[in-house]
């Protein structure tokens, strides 16, 4: 999957975008504000050959609406990704844009110029969030333009979003259900960040925006992962990738945490063990097992999840253990406080 390919990111931000969705400001979340060109291609692919390939090498255009870009502007930068392609400098391109902007004629100019996967920015499947957030598009839009998309021969990823405008932790797992009716080949999800010199900034300061905090986000992908998961559909990012940019102050608020990924496992851990430990008595000590790769998840970070289980459930203590159990298996023994764990 494309989340262990190298990517050679070359942004185009905001070119072909037809609306201001309220979230967005490219140039700060990618850091780069100048339009990309068919030199730009070439010189990203020139950096990336500076270093061996040691693993699948994909061009990527993100940060714009790439199939509604002029045409003459798309064509040059494909044709420039192209050219790497068949002289073996990459081995895949991808590129980003909106479900509204995907026809029949878009997917065939894209196949001609060797596209392997399209990414589409769902966002939300509610278009009561979409309309809030000025996507101007609604959820039939995405599921018409990946049946288009699959039929097609590409790969399909769908990008969605926790947290936005009119969004509830309800309506973001409808947003989930949805997008497995999609059948991606992988999701990216993005909890709402709150991007210096957008509307949502805006709103938010002006009272009409409730910030989606690292809990809020937590909370709700925790119970979305496991649904994309149960549907075996690789979730390839989780949260924005952090940069100097968004670090620096442009992340003024809302669900920005270098380590989004990994709390959301963590928080997985937690809900599964607490389910499990239902009907517990109190004073017991407890012996959690999980596979050795996932201790320190189960553990959560400043050792939460085991502090958090102790005092929820009145426990005398809580310990982790590495065991032979595949991965996202738990076993817990429950001891009698006095036995040895
Ligand atoms: S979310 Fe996508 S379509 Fe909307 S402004 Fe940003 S890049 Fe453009």
């Amino acid at each position: 999957m494309s989340a262990r390919a190298e990517i050679i990111p070359v942004f185009v931000p905001h070119l072909g975008c037809r609306h201001a969705c309220v979230f967005c400001n490219q140039r700060r979340i990618s850091g780069e504000s100048c339009p990309a060109t068919a030199e730009t291609v070439r010189e990203a692919i020139r950096r990336a050959e500076t270093v061996p390939r040691v693993k699948k090498r994909e061009l990527a255009f993100y940060g714009g609406s790439f199939t509604a870009i002029e045409e003459t502007r798309q064509c040059e930068l494909l044709a420039a990704a192209k050219a790497a392609l068949d002289q073996g400098k990459i081995d895949a391109i991808r590129l980003s844009t909106r479900p509204d902007a995907i026809d029949e004629r878009v997917l065939a100019r894209l196949k001609a110029y060797g596209v392997e996967t399209v990414e589409l920015g769902a966002q939300s499947m509610d278009d009561a969030a979409l309309t809030a957030s000025k996507r101007g598009h609604g959820a039939g839009d995405v599921f018409h333009a990946s049946e288009l998309v699959k039929a097609a021969g590409f790969r399909l990823v769908l990008q969605m979003m926790t947290g936005l405008p009119g969004d509830t932790p309800g309506r973001c797992v409808e947003t989930a259900r949805r997008i497995i009716k999609c059948k991606p080949d992988g999701v990216r999800i993005y909890p709402t960040v709150i991007v210096r010199d957008t509307e949502l900034y805006e709103l938010w300061q002006a009272g009409a925006y409730r910030e989606h905090t690292v809990e809020d986000a937590v909370s709700v992908c925790a119970r979305i992962v496991p649904l994309f998961e149960r549907a075996g559909i690789p979730v390839i990012r989780l949260g924005l990738n952090p940069t100097d940019e968004l670090s620096g102050g442009a992340a003024v608020a809302g669900a920005y945490h270098p380590a989004l990924g990994e709390l959301v496992k963590s928080r997985i851990f937690y809900n599964r063990a607490e389910a499990l430990l239902q009907g517990v008595k109190p004073g017991m000590r407890v012996m959690i097992e999980v596979n050795p790769s996932q201790v320190s998840q189960m553990t959560g970070q400043h050792r939460q999840n085991l502090t958090r289980l102790r005092e929820q459930f009145a426990l005398s203590d809580v310990k982790v253990r590495p065991a032979a159990l595949e991965k996202g298996e738990i076993r817990i023994s429950v001891i009698e406080n006095g036995d040895a764990l």
